[in-house]
């Protein structure tokens, strides 16, 4: 078998909410997000998306991630996708890093795959636990009164697990108004759910310990990416009493080894995009399950196609290690694809389907703005 063509599309995905706000007054109102559809010689189709949060969140973006694909396409031609640990090594020859350019099209290569041995990728993958995936909300900064509504209105669709996002700067209120937010998060909490008070690197170990004093005692929540730098968050770890769990500071492989060997945290947000798709995600998956790591299944943002990425491998990790799983569907206002995985009984299941199991709506993407054949 042989990638015969690859073709790239774009389409902007308006965010569900209207403004979405994060740390450092970072705002966010639509997502760039990039498509790919392989095709084989024998006429399989996959299909890949990388959709970067904005170009304010880590090193990526959407005009980047279609360079970087462009860079990297001509290489593929004549490439069997199925042997994905090949291919990657194909990509990473004709292009240094770009996690987020190589991950839309490691996706379509696991979905052709699927397709072509009439499995579901999460078998591919090591096999689904046939668990639940519990579902986690993304719950943007706002005030705690509205930001209690707003996990109560998750709550009620059957989320089990909400991320809460802080990081106030001084003139918004600072570490008092973080803490604020946290206490209303969690004033509902109900058993079996989870909270992540989530800064997106936005605080210094500084306001970080001056929130978590202002806190009232036994809140059981994680922090989530609290500093933007190793060294500020060593420093905060040290003097942390409550998990910490990283996620924009791990992207590679080697950032993952050195939260492990340096007992930085206790948890990891394993982002499809952002460490460069299935291949390298299934690789991170497994370094964390070796070293008692648990892990959060997500991606930056994206549409139903990147979800149903998602969905495939966090349906592979064993549910002690399994957190939750970040639905980005529910954060954007365009469907790119069906696929049948509702949230019911506090989670959803992987559809049993060859590939991803998606059926890509192709009217919503358009025309192809680039193809190599
Ligand atoms: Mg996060």
């Amino acid at each position: 078998m042989k990638i015969e063509k690859i073709e790239l599309y774009q389409r902007d995905l308006p965010y569900a909410g209207g403004v979405y706000r994060l740390s450092g007054g970072r705002e966010y109102r639509s997502f760039d997000g990039s498509f790919v559809r392989v095709v084989t010689d024998d006429g399989i189709e996959g299909w890949g998306e990388s959709t970067p949060f904005g170009s304010t969140y880590i090193a990526a973006h959407g005009l980047g991630a279609r360079s970087g694909i462009a860079e990297i396409a001509p290489w593929l031609l004549g490439r069997d996708p199925r042997q994905v640990d090949r291919v990657n090594e194909a990509m990473d020859a004709a292009l240094v890093g770009h996690n987020h350019a190589k991950s839309a099209i490691d996706l379509a290569c696991w979905d052709v795959f699927g397709k072509s041995v009439g499995l579901p990728v999460c078998e591919l993958l090591g096999g689904s636990t046939g668990d639940r995936l519990p579902m986690i909300s993304s719950i943007y900064a706002g005030t705690p009164a509205e930001m209690r509504e707003r996990v109560a209105q998750h709550r009620e669709q059957g989320y089990l697990g909400h991320s809460i996002k802080i990081g106030a700067l001084d003139a918004e209120g600072g570490p008092a108004l973080d803490a604020e937010r946290i206490a209303a998060c969690l004033a509902d909490r109900r058993p079996g759910e989870f909270f992540l008070a989530d800064a997106n690197g936005g605080l210094t170990p500084e306001t970080g310990l001056r929130m978590l004093r202002m806190l009232p005692d036994g809140l059981d929540f994680v922090l989530e990416a609290p500093c933007r730098t190793w060294r500020e968050t060593l420093s905060l770890r040290q003097r942390c009493p409550v998990p910490i769990v990283l996620d924009e500071l791990v992207q590679h492989e080697d950032d993952l080894i050195t939260m492990i060997t340096r007992d930085a945290a206790d948890g990891m947000g394993l982002k499809v995009s952002k460490v460069g798709g299935l291949t390298r995600g299934r690789r991170h998956r497994d370094i964390a399950l070796a070293s008692g790591v648990t892990v959060s299944v997500q991606d930056t943002v994206g549409s139903t196609i990147a979800f149903a990425a998602v969905a495939h491998l966090a349906a592979t990790v064993p549910k002690h290690a399994l957190r939750c799983v970040l639905d980005s569907r529910d954060m954007v206002s365009v469907e790119t694809a069906a696929f049948d995985a509702p949230i019911t009984d506090g989670g959803v299941l992987v559809p049993d389907r060859p590939g991803l199991g998606i059926d890509v709506h192709v009217e919503e993407l358009g025309e192809p703005v680039e193809v190599w054949s």
